[in-house]
């Protein structure tokens, strides 16, 4: 799967390697964020305590959770529920929560949320707080636990069509427009990236600065079906824009496909994933992926090679 090997940022620093806790779901706060903006590189700083479930263990939770702060969770599915292992992220502000993704098929997503909310209220001496559950895009390794929310009291699951994430975020040009959604005291930006897939956005939170990125860019094969091409190539010359004018601490994805070798992906549906890359990708990789996404890519299943991620075209798809 090698291609290209262009455009290299310097190597990520390596996680420290953290005894896994057992089932552990909330966890200690890291001492994130410290890192002075004169301080950054293209490493960008170790967002998470403890190393993710792999699948190399015998045992492993179905979900792990770590915190960012008291306010914002990142939930790992495990490789053993689904060879996916999507990350799900969970956001509060004063008003409003929201769930970005619920999960491959597998999974155990709507008790491991319910848990966090009500650890959550505890902690803030509430008794409720509304839940919105949006989509990093419509496929099923990332909206198979929608039907474990649908009957959940005060929750929304926005649709999965385009029209109806334009409609939720009050975004009126899609995909050109980015919106804006406030949690009570914490701003969400919403932007467009269709590419991988039609109703494709990420989330950038104004408050950790980070980018929630979906399957657009991860440390993984990034696919993208050639018909879909320059509707992606838009996508990310407008995210560039975007991360040109907001500071973007770390670049978080939805699924790690990537060794710590560069360039090496694990093979597709390949299970566990021994020496797995971080998740943290740094705001560089925005650039690095425009950059390389000026290639034809007009064949499908001739990758473009990274040290980081892989762009992948793929045949054509519907949507
Ligand atoms: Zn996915």
């Amino acid at each position: 799967m090698k291609g290209l090997n262009t455009m290299k940022f310097p190597a990520l620093r390596t996680l420290g390697r953290v005894a896994l806790g057992h089932a552990a779901v909330l966890l200690a706060h890291a001492p994130l964020f410290a890192i002075p903006a004169s301080a950054q590189s293209a490493s960008p700083p170790a967002l998470f305590q403890e190393k993710w479930i792999d699948g190399t263990q015998a045992h492993e939770p179905q979900t792990q959770v770590q915190s960012l702060d008291p306010d914002t969770f990142v939930i790992r599915q495990s490789l053993k529920t689904n060879f996916e292992a999507p990350f799900l992220y969970l956001i509060f502000g004063r008003d409003k929560a929201l769930l970005f993704d619920t999960g491959a098929e597998g999974g155990q997503t709507r008790p491991v949320v319910d848990r966090i909310v009500q650890d959550w209220l505890v902690a803030h001496d509430r008794s409720s707080i509304s839940l919105i559950v949006a989509h990093s895009h419509s496929h099923g390794d990332h909206v198979a636990g929608d039907m474990g929310f649908r009957d959940r009291p005060n929750t929304v699951v926005i649709g999965l069509e385009p029209a109806d994430v334009a409609g939720f975020f009050g975004i009126g040009a899609w995909p050109d427009e980015v919106g804006r959604f406030d949690l009570g005291g914490r701003v969400l930006h919403i932007v467009p990236t269709p590419g991988h897939q039609s109703a494709s956005i990420m989330i950038y939170d104004t408050r950790l600065e980070i980018l929630l990125s979906g399957d657009v860019l991860y440390p993984g094969r990034l696919y993208v079906p050639v018909n879909f091409m320059s509707d992606e190539r838009a996508s990310i010359d407008r995210l560039a824009a975007f991360a040109a004018t907001h500071p973007v601490r770390a670049v978080l994805g939805a699924h790690i496909e990537m060794t710590r070798t560069a360039g090496q992906d694990y093979g597709h549906q390949v299970t566990p994933h021994p020496d797995e890359h971080r998740l943290e990708l740094p705001v560089e990789s925005i650039g690095e992926l425009q950059a390389g996404l000026k290639a034809p890519l007009d064949v499908p299943e001739r990758p473009q090679a990274h040290d980081h991620f892989i762009i992948y075209p793929v045949a054509r798809r519907a949507n």
